[in-house]
């Protein structure tokens, strides 16, 4: 059953209105109001809570933002095991976790075809299946990257209910100069359809201020998401990691807004997403909060309705590193649970401990 929304100068919203949004500068203290306004009316004041496993950091891509891409010879891989990914949870659930997020590179360990003396998927179902039958109340949720919509099947059959995935840019043109020639636009939107066919509840999303991204590529961005319909959109800062190609490039760095600019695009962003997607699952993100101290604390406020702390061993945090200085410790911190419930209720929300699957749309 659709709730309806009651009537609001911003909708429906036209390109040149959203353009206009995004381009103002500084905070928009109007628009974060209305963004509130309608995340109350249909989620109330509840944050929900994800519990982030970060399982792997090996990964066969090359992406050229991103730091634990192939290419990085630098980086100390890992992997967990299944029985620390379960400790994990036990760990999380006695935290107050009812969702368990597995994300990790595209670790061939862990990925859709044979690998060694068992195939990869079989793995991860084995942990899925597990996790699901001890924790009946709790979802499963995945971030393991592009593979086979057979891949996506067992994984959903093993117990997975949602899968993340952003589409990092719908526009063909900066797709294409963010990852190398070997990965496609097409393919990663055939994995997002093929996810949503098998009935996952699916998250899209990307970075705001990646390298050559305009405000039409976000206004493409947006589109896509209106025909895609996610269930959940997860978008964060760009931040650079010097042992990339971005972050090594000069002409990259030079071209890039400034940390302030990408703070108010991200907060204006998920302000328009919570009005064009009143149902969504917004988080804020990490990367808003590394940005900035109060980054968390003001996505909630400009529409943000989700958090995921940290679940993953102490000892990995620092290996998972997919931009530079990304926060771990404090109320990134799973374990630091308490702390995070009095900042959210600090600023006029609660922290709630439900499963947060999607109300319907
Ligand atoms: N392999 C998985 C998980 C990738 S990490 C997948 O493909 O979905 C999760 C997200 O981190 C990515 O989708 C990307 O949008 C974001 N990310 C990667 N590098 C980043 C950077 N340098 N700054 C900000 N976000 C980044």
């Amino acid at each position: 059953m659709a709730i309806e929304i009651s009537d609001s100068k911003f909708r429906p919203m036209d390109d040149n209105t959203i353009i206009a949004l995004l381009s103002g500068k500084g905070p928009d203290e109007a628009l974060y109001e209305e963004a509130d306004r309608i995340r109350r009316e249909i989620y109330g004041d509840a944050v929900y809570l994800r519990g982030l496993i970060e399982i792997s950091n090996y990964c066969r891509n090359n992406c050229y933002y991103c730091g634990i891409r192939k290419g990085n010879t630098k980086l100390d891989r890992y992997r967990l095991d299944k029985d620390t990914i379960l400790a994990c949870c036990r760990d999380g659930y006695a935290l107050g976790f009812r969702t368990f997020v597995l994300q990790g590179g595209e670790d061939p360990y862990y990925g859709d075809e044979p690998y060694g003396s068992t195939d990869g998927d079989e793995r991860l179902c084995d942990i899925v299946s597990e996790i699901h039958t001890r924790y009946p109340d709790c979802a499963v949720t995945l971030s393991m990257g592009e593979r086979t919509r057979e891949s996506y099947q067992r994984l959903f059959d093993a117990g997975a209910r949602r899968y993340l995935l952003r589409h990092e840019s719908a526009s063909p043109d900066l797709y294409r100069t963010l990852h190398p020639a070997e990965m496609s636009l097409e393919n990663r939107m055939r994995c997002l359809y093929d996810l949503k066919e098998i009935g996952y509840q699916v998250g899209a999303g990307l970075m705001v201020g990646a390298p050559g991204q305009t405000l039409d590529h976000l206004l493409y961005d947006i589109h896509f998401m209106q025909r895609l319909q996610p269930d959940m959109i997860g978008i964060g800062p760009y931040l650079r990691h010097s042992d990339t190609p971005f972050g090594r490039s000069s002409a990259q760095c030079a071209q890039g807004l400034h940390r302030e600019q990408k703070l108010n695009l991200t907060l204006r962003l998920l302000a328009v997403l919570r009005i064009l997607f009143p149902y969504a699952l917004l988080p804020s993100t990490t990367a808003l909060g590394t940005i900035d101290p109060e980054g968390r604390t003001l996505g909630l406020k400009a529409g943000a309705n989700v958090i995921m702390p940290n679940l993953s061993p102490a000892e990995v945090r620092d290996q998972y590193a997919i931009y530079e200085n990304k926060l771990s410790t404090g109320a990134e911190s799973a374990q630091q649970v308490a702390l995070l419930k009095q900042q959210v209720s600090d600023a006029g929300y609660q922290i709630v401990t439900d499963i947060g699957d999607v109300k319907c749309h």
